[in-house]
């Protein structure tokens, strides 16, 4: 069931619990029942033409203040800012710029679903049960393959020069696109939209994203994971045709080729690293699903920050599983994203250093410095949350 309002999209995904989506924003929240009567009651037409009218469900005057301000925030009551003043936007987009997530910028978009619709034929026949069964088997008979220790002695022997790492980074950049595009078929084969497929930078890091925040309104657990895991299985996937290609030159016309292995190989931790949860990439979305626990990252760091402000009964509100949840993956991921950070400044000062010492200490502090606002402004937003 799906009842679509002039600035928000309500459906209903379990048997009391609702996803509504904010249609200027793109992005969903989840509420229960009485939480969804109240929002289709406020963005009514008679209560808009009319604000006399008074609600008569089930929550007390303090619950609805609390939602109203919460809607107003997500911006599901009001229509776009369109119609505010320029300076007032202005400044809206000053305040965005620094409280939004430095650590990913997005560069380019496209919108890729005119593209997907005009091939869902195509699509349709690779999930098709044939296609898949071939898929698995190249897969296994790969795997199978990288056991040999002739292989192994390939990989190690290879010497890499720099016409040979240009080449191995254009392949794992088209790889990668190959991978997004993934995400974005999956999404698409079990009939959600893919409305933006972009370059970005991650931090500092270029990459590629697309956008699949309509599998928040899959019903199944399972299909939601097989979007999110569609990439890195792509990118496996296109590993074991390359060792497939090495064997196949290598046997019949005693050719060999080892950076077909290399490109293997590395394609391979690419793809392990991409299941790293501690970072929103795939891995996270896929623990967030497994889990079922939307907004993983921002409720734990909440959780950790409670104990700094010595608040026991915001801690209350989550269940036993919940809170383990919290603790164990706030704790990983804040170690693991402050070595990330160090290693990315590091790997930059490196690379500029070649060039200019003065320039990679520069360069670096600054990038360093941005980091470190960023981060200020992010616990200081998270720990305005915590009531
Ligand atoms: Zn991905």
């Amino acid at each position: 069931m799906s009842t679509v309002l002039q600035q928000i999209e309500i459906n209903q995904i379990e048997k009391e619990s609702y996803i509504v989506k904010n249609r200027s924003t793109g992005k969903f929240v989840k509420i229960g029942e009485r939480e969804t009567d109240y929002l289709k009651f406020l963005t009514s037409t008679e209560y808009s033409n009319d604000s006399a009218i008074s609600y008569t469900g089930e929550l007390n005057s303090e619950q609805q203040q609390y939602l109203f301000d919460k809607y107003t925030e997500w911006g599901f009551l009001s229509n776009n800012t369109a119609e505010s003043s320029g300076n007032q936007t202005r400044r809206h987009k000053f305040k965005t710029m620094f409280n939004s997530d430095i650590t990913t910028i997005k560069l380019a978009t496209v919108n890729p679903e005119k593209f997907l619709n005009s091939n869902i034929k195509i699509i349709k026949l690779l999930f098709s049960p044939l296609v898949m069964l071939i898929g698995l088997l190249i897969m296994l008979t790969s795997g199978w393959m990288v056991f040999n220790p002739e292989v192994v002695d390939v990989i190690l022997e290879y010497k890499l020069n720099t016409s040979v790492v240009i080449l191995l980074y254009i392949l794992i950049i088209l790889t990668i696109c190959i991978h997004e595009l993934a995400h974005a078929v999956t999404c698409k084969y079990f009939g959600g939209r893919v409305e933006k497929l972009g370059v970005m930078l991650f931090y500092f890091n270029p990459a590629m994203y697309c956008d699949i925040s309509d599998v928040y309104l899959f019903k199944h657990k399972w299909k939601k994971i097989a979007v999110a895991f569609s990439g890195i299985f792509t990118q496996w996937m296109l590993s074991a045709l390359a060792i497939q290609c090495y064997s196949f030159l290598n046997f019949f016309f005693s050719y060999n080729q080892p950076l077909l292995l290399y490109y293997a190989l590395v394609n391979f931790g690419v793809g392990l690293f991409n299941l790293i949860p501690f970072v929103k990439l795939d891995g996270y979305w896929i623990l967030t699903y497994v889990l079922n626990i939307t907004n993983l990252r921002g409720k734990s760091f909440n959780y950790l920050l409670s104990f700094l402000k010595f608040n026991p009964l915001y801690r209350k509100q989550y269940s036993g599983k919940e809170k383990a949840a919290f603790l164990i993956y706030g704790t990983l991921s804040v170690v693991y994203t402050i070595l990330l950070w160090f290693t990315a400044l590091f790997s930059i000062y490196k690379l500029v250093n070649k060039y200019s010492p003065i320039a990679g200490l520069t360069v670096s502090l600054a990038l360093g410095s941005i980091l470190g606002l960023n981060f200020i402004f992010t616990m200081q937003k998270q720990w305005k949350s915590i009531e």
